[in-house]
């Protein structure tokens, strides 16, 4: 009997990281300078949300390098400026930049990165942006964050 409880216990346990599972998205860049998902939407559940981004291209970092930064929607476009600023050898992000709430870093064809967003800085009702801070990409490359059920 007691082993029969105990692997109902472990059944009711095992199921509970599905949730979890639900705390990480991967998405994925191409040559083409584009995304494959034009909004990420964070389960309020989650402590910390891990996103994988995965360069699906051949092109390097140097001509298609593409990142994910994420910021408030008014924070945007003057992030989006200052890291074109900052330049290559900076990887197109401002050092010490407040206003970047998570960024993963650049990477060029065939790589892959993770980063996580700290959920805790994600408000409901307010909008987000996630971008790659290329020089030049942001105008496609560009999605919404917001805080889900
Ligand atoms: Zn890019």
């Amino acid at each position: 009997m007691k082993i029969k409880w105990l692997a109902l216990a472990l059944l009711t346990s095992a199921s509970m990281p599905a949730l979890a599972n639900d705390c990480a998205l991967t998405v994925e860049a191409n040559d083409k300078m584009q995304f494959n998902t034009k909004a990420i939407e964070i389960p309020k559940a989650c402590k910390s949300f891990d996103v994988t981004l995965k360069h699906t291209g051949k092109l390097p970092k140097a001509a298609m390098g593409h990142n994910i930064l994420v910021t408030t929607d008014a924070d945007f476009k003057g992030v989006s400026a200052d890291a074109i600023k900052a330049g290559a050898a900076n990887d197109y992000i401002k050092a010490g930049d407040t206003r970047i709430i998570a960024h993963s870093k650049m990477i060029g064809g065939g790589e892959t990165t993770q980063f996580s967003i700290p959920v805790d800085k994600i408000k409901a009702g307010e909008n987000y942006t996630f971008f790659c801070s290329f020089p030049g990409h942001a105008g496609l490359m560009k999605g919404t964050v917001k805080l889900g059920s």
